[in-house]
């Protein structure tokens, strides 16, 4: 068996373990990146990238359907999924070979195979060349997997999670999608913009819970407009075959049937299989691999980043900790914020968010402002015919700090951009209010919800009404 030594290596190349072998090859460092299966992980593969092209060609579609509004006449207009497809398939290659120069650009030895600790500092890799690695200093990046829960078995033809619901080459009828989270409902605003009849069955109060109520009512309402079915507090206990689809069982009450089913109830970790024990890193219950501020592992000289931390089971969450895990093996100091960690939801409306919700202050005691403006008074969505939503931004009210935002809206996704910013520098509404925003333009709304926390909007209706 061959023998290699390195300054670092990185098991997994999703976007937390590329981006971390990056940065210490950048460092001057002998770097190995070790992968399984495609470069990119989840995220490239199945994740980030393949939704959101499929996405974009919702939004193509939509706005093709709402041409006559702009005074633009077309024809009638028919969706071939199976290009859709192909497009999709093509786009991740491209990015796969894109990343793959990337990596050999940096001097980066890409070796595939499986990885699993013999020992803290070697790294057996069983792939087309068994080899044995020798480590100064390894980053964890495994990832996560869809969960496969055993009541509702994927057989990846009419039961599917959500890898492989990305293969179909053409669409469904009628679809249920178990679990009402943002990998539900992204599915969900995708196939019901195709013209699938969607019906999302999520066993919790609400669907996106986690995102805070503003956010969760208005996809409710926004969701139901567009004819996707939504039903909270049910219990799925399985879902069974049938000869022209699924029925899919609900706890009291009667079975429905779908032409196909999306199980789509969260992530699986991925630490096992990798000679934690052996390598002396400790797991949570969940089996998330447990980590400090600088992402070390209870082993020294072993870092774990991204998903199988389990910490936000987001790409850019996942790339941020390869920086901090990277320099840290590198010999720096860097450590790990989460108070503005912006998350998107790419459904039609959009969804973003940054730090705390209006019930999170509430909770954690501060006394807050709270600005809510929406797209229907902003002069560049009525320009464009995209009204949907609003901008809401949430500030300490004796200081001003902000400490979080929620938009819904056309462009949310970019728009929450600026609200990380000012939140990651500590800025209060007064450094909104001060920065000269271009008009037209969308961000306009964060100056006019941060005008509206401060009581003195210009293009609103005051709150309450001023006397002369
Ligand atoms: C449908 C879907 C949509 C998503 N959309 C978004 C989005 O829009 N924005 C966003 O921020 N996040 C999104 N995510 C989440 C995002 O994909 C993950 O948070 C991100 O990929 C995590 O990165 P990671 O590097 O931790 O792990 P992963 O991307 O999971 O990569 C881990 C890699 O490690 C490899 N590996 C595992 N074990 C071994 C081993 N023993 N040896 C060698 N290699 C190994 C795996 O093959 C994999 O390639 C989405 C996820 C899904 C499922």
């Amino acid at each position: 068996m061959e023998r290699k030594k390195f300054d670092v290596a990185v098991i997994g190349a999703g976007p937390g373990g590329y981006v971390a072998a990056i940065k210490a090859a950048q460092m001057g460092k002998q770097v190995a990146l070790i992968e399984k299966t495609s470069l990119g992980g989840t995220c490239l593969n199945v994740g980030c990238i393949p939704t959101k092209t499929l996405i974009a060609n919702a939004h193509v579609l939509r706005q093709i359907q709402h041409a006559a509004d702009f005074g633009i006449e077309i024809g009638s207009v028919s969706v071939n999924y199976g290009k859709m497809k192909t497009r999709k398939d093509a786009v991740i290659e491209k990015m796969r070979k894109g990343l793959e120069g990337l990596l050999q650009s940096n001097s980066i030895t890409i070796i595939r195979g499986h990885a699993e600790f013999l020992s803290p500092r070697e790294i057996k890799v069983k792939g087309e060349n068994n080899e044995v690695l020798f480590a100064n200093q390894t980053i964890i990046a495994t990832g996560s997997a869809p969960l496969d829960i055993p009541a509702f078995p994927c057989d990846h033809e009419k039961v599917f999670n959500s890898t492989s619901i990305l293969e179909l080459t053409s669409l469904p009828k009628s679809l249920a999608i178990i679990g009402g989270g943002y990998i539900g409902c992204e599915f969900a605003s995708l196939f019901a913009e195709l013209g699938v009849k969607i019906t999302i069955l999520e066993a919790l109060p609400s669907i996106l819970s986690l995102q805070g109520k503003v956010v969760a009512e208005t996809m409710t309402r926004a969701f139901s407009k567009k004819g996707i079915e939504i039903q909270t507090g049910v219990f799925v206990e399985g879902i069974d075959q049938t000869n022209s689809g699924v029925s899919v069982r609900l706890k009291g009450k009667e079975a429905l049937c779908f032409d196909a089913a999306l199980v789509a109830v969260g992530r699986k970790i991925i630490s096992d299989n990798i000679g934690l024990d052996k390598a002396g890193v400790k797991v949570s219950d969940k089996g998330a691999i447990v980590v400090n501020d600088k992402m070390e592992t209870s082993a020294q000289g072993i870092y774990a980043i991204g998903d199988v931390t389990g910490k936000f089971l987001l790409a850019h969450v996942a790339s941020h900790q390869g920086i901090v895990a990277a320099a840290n093996a590198c010999g720096g100091s860097a450590h790990m914020h989460y108070d503005a960690v912006p998350a998107v939801i790419f459904t039609l409306p959009e969804v973003a968010t940054v730090g705390l919700t209006q019930e999170q202050a509430e909770e954690g005691g501060h006394v807050i402002s709270i600005g809510k403006f929406p797209f229907q008074a902003l002069g560049k969505s009525v320009a464009s015919l995209e009204v949907e939503g609003f901008a809401q931004v949430i500030s300490d009210k004796k200081t001003g700090q902000i400490l979080g935002a929620q938009v819904i809206g056309h462009e949310a996704a970019s728009l929450i951009a600026e609200i990380g910013l000012a939140m990651t520098n500590e800025l209060t509404l007064a450094s909104i209010i001060d920065t000269i925003h271009a008009h037209p333009t969308l961000p306009e709304a964060w100056l006019e919800a941060a005008l509206l926390a401060n009581d003195t909007p210009l293009h609103f209706p005051p709150k309450s009404k001023k006397t002369v």
